[in-house]
């Protein structure tokens, strides 16, 4: 009897447009770590006038960007609302970062123009400071093991939480959110943001497994035990940003 492979569906949200240091990295570390498992993964690229069907993705993944894409993603997500709150509601697991992550919020008020509107999947709000936090960041996170999460910041737009919505990670240095308090990012139920580039995921293997765990129990309806892998590599650039750092 053949073994029936476990497999993952992807969405991956608007790359041509929110893709800006190297955020489709991202992408391409949770399809690797899925293949080293024999995991399939089916990956399909949502584009301006694509519809989403809540029913067949398991992942949604969203990177970041300048002002400028941002105003026409703000767009076309407020089609793609209603189908991404049944997603939220399903289980499905989403990861914005920067931009993206942004606009999974609220709103987003940048500097000049109107305020671009977001789909709510957070409840936050963001709005363009003064500054532009640029550089390294370590911070801590409660959802996996090791606690540590790196990256690189580029953003001057400053994210409130409110309500439900939790930090992903307590910043250790750098500006995370607000750069006032000390937060990092954002979950609610199995949503995610960020202002982690890097891109943010092949430096931390933990973080993107504990992502892929989420998807295939949303999927499986089941709990799912993932086979361990080699990060030796992975983990000596994860601690070559700590070391950097401290
Ligand atoms: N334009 C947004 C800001 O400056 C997001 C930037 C980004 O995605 N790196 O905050």
């Amino acid at each position: 009897m053949t073994e029936t492979r476990l497999k993952i569906s992807l969405a991956h949200l608007y790359p041509e447009l929110l893709n800006i240091y190297g955020d489709f990295g991202n992408v391409l570390t949770i399809k690797q770590r899925c293949e080293w498992r024999n995991i399939d993964i089916e990956i399909t690229n949502i584009n301006i006038g694509d519809k989403i069907d809540p029913e067949i993705f398991d992942f949604y993944f969203i990177g970041g960007g300048q002002d400028k894409q941002q105003i026409e993603v703000s767009r076309e997500l407020q089609l793609q609302k209603n189908a991404l709150h049944d997603a939220m509601n399903s289980g499905a697991v989403a990861l914005g970062i920067c931009g993206g992550y942004q606009l999974f919020g609220h709103y987003y008020q940048p500097h000049n123009g109107a305020r671009l509107l977001g789909i709510g999947l957070l409840d936050a709000y963001t709005v363009a400071g003064d500054k532009r936090f640029i550089g390294n960041v370590t911070a801590k996170t409660e959802f996996t093991v090791p606690k540590t999460l790196v990256g690189f910041e580029n953003h001057s737009g400053l994210t409130y939480l409110q309500g439900d919505t939790k930090p992903l990670a307590m910043v250790e240095t750098g500006a995370g959110n607000n750069s006032r308090d000390k937060t990092e990012g954002a979950r609610f139920k199995n949503i995610f943001g960020t202002y982690l580039h890097g891109p943010f995921l092949p430096k931390n293997p933990h973080f993107t497994d504990f992502l892929i765990k989420l998807a295939l129990e949303k999927r499986y309806r089941d709990n799912i035990e993932l086979q361990k892998l080699n990060d030796e590599l992975e983990l000596q650039a994860h601690i070559s940003l700590i070391n950097k750092l401290y």
